[in-house]
């Protein structure tokens, strides 16, 4: 195996020469590192090539043209970075090859998954013993949780989903807010239940959902509720939807891709008071957990609903005495998913996890604060780590973006914020420190001042 330990080794010096480079090259890949990726469109070649050399085709030619996410200036889309622990039980577990999907196939991947997920329960305050889905992120997860509950109102209402399908079965009220994910709309979509039957309840000016809104509804009914806004970061009011939501005896879904996280930090936690009584939660690992992608979780309070929902089929497969992991989830096939998370808990602790989270929400303030005292306009209350800032009209915002992102010292993008266009600034990597803030706010101030008026 000397070519394979040779290849190894090289790749090590090359990631490693990426990392350290990450933390001062530039965040958004240069226009010509991203032009140079041309190389690659070639013919399918005929011959071999070796592997050292597939190498480093990819490290010469793509590395520069990646986005620098895991380094510390990254603030797009609400994504952390890598903890080392997390990267490096990847590489081991990619050099395993396991496929996660059966308890035979890899006991190690499905013991990891299953001590994941009781210390998952743990530290997101989710109840003991709810059943769990390691998959590949939120929009999975959300889609999963659905599933579930799917199952679950219509197993109440005498009919056998998975069995007949919809086709003649009780219609299913679906109650969101204005401000769900679209990744909620999307998995409602491929359930059948349609992202436009739905009911959409309105929000404040922070996105959270007005529960005294909520229709009242009867017969078989899911409500959906969010911990963690994309852009403000804000946490729908929880104990009074879960309130109305049982009254009326629907199935309460939580979407907290990154805000179940709070749960985390003594300081946060009261964010998600009452988020617990919810009948199954989707969250996100490759977000404020710092794994690789792709890695998203949902939680089912009654595991037996999440497995009748998902099970392969009754007879095929062996069920001896431990959790067989194809029985949560869409796939069979898979990637030991558990194992990075694993590591990543491990390796931070409980505490470590909160100083991440804490670090983090301290830092996205700290940006609102500099931007404020600059004169821009800071749109959202900073709960979480989510800043919304104005640069003036939605042509000043839009240069200053630009401006921003060819600067290159950190990144961050754009979005519409209640018909307001901002800047999203998300602070979630275990790299971020106060020091990264500062010296980002340094480059964004300066670069919005040299934008071209016009
Ligand atoms: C990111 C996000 C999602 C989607 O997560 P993916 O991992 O990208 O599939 C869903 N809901 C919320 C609130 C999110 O922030």
């Amino acid at each position: 195996m000397v070519i394979v330990d040779e290849l190894l080794q090289s790749v090590a010096r090359r990631a490693a020469g990426y990392l350290e480079g990450i933390r001062e090259r530039r965040v958004g890949p240069a226009p010509e590192a991203v032009e140079a990726l041309k190389v690659f469109r070639e013919p399918m070649p005929e011959k071999p090539t070796a592997a050292e050399e597939v190498v480093r085709l990819l490290d010469e030619n793509g590395s520069p043209a990646t986005m620098g996410i895991s380094g510390p200036r990254f603030f797009g889309f609400v994504i952390g970075g890598s903890l080392p622990a997390a990267l490096g039980a990847n590489w081991l577990a990619s050099a395993w090859d396991q496929n996660a999907g059966l308890f035979a196939a890899s006991p190690v991947s499905a013991l990891l998954e299953e001590v994941a997920l009781e210390w998952l329960l743990e530290v997101l305050a989710l109840p003991a013993g709810s059943g769990g889905a390691f998959v590949t992120g939120a929009t999975m997860a959300n889609f999963t949780a659905l599933a579930a509950a799917r199952h679950a109102v219509l197993e109440r209402a005498g009919w056998d989903v998975e069995a007949r399908g919809l086709y003649g079965a009780p219609a299913i009220q679906v109650i969101v807010s204005e401000e769900a994910h679209p990744s909620v709309f999307k998995s409602l979509g491929l359930l059948g239940l349609g992202r436009e039957r739905v009911h959409r309840v309105p929000v404040d000016n922070q996105g959270r959902m007005l529960a005294d809104r909520i229709p009242h509804v009867e017969g078989p009914a899911i409500v959906c509720l969010q911990a963690g806004n994309v852009n403000s970061g804000a946490f729908d009011p929880a104990l009074e939807i879960c309130r109305r939501a049982r009254k009326m005896g629907a199935w309460i879904h939580v979407d907290g891709a990154f805000g179940l996280w709070a749960a985390a930090s003594a300081e946060l936690r009261h964010l998600i008071t009452g988020t617990a009584e919810a009948d199954s939660w989707a969250t996100d690992a490759h977000k404020w957990l710092n794994v690789p992608y792709d890695s998203g979780l949902a939680f089912v309070r009654d595991p037996e609903q999440l497995r009748r929902a998902m099970t392969l089929t009754a007879a095929y497969l062996p069920q001896g005495d431990h959790r067989e992991p194809s029985q949560y989830v869409p796939e069979l096939s898979r990637r030991a998913r558990g194992v990075d998370i694993w590591a990543a808990l491990k390796s931070l602790g409980r505490e470590g996890l909160a100083e991440l989270v804490d670090r983090n929400c301290r830092c996205a303030r700290r940006f609102a604060e500099g931007l404020r005292r600059a004169g821009f306009t800071i749109l959202n209350d900073v709960v979480l780590n989510q800043v919304l800032v104005s640069f003036g009209s939605p042509e000043e915002t839009g240069r200053a973006i630009t401006a921003i992102q060819q600067d290159g010292t950190c990144w961050c993008g754009g979005t519409l914020w209640q018909q307001q266009h901002a800047m999203r600034i998300s602070v979630s990597s275990w790299a971020t420190t106060e020091q990264d803030v500062d010296r980002s706010l340094e480059a964004v101030l300066s670069a919005v001042r040299a934008a071209p008026a016009r």
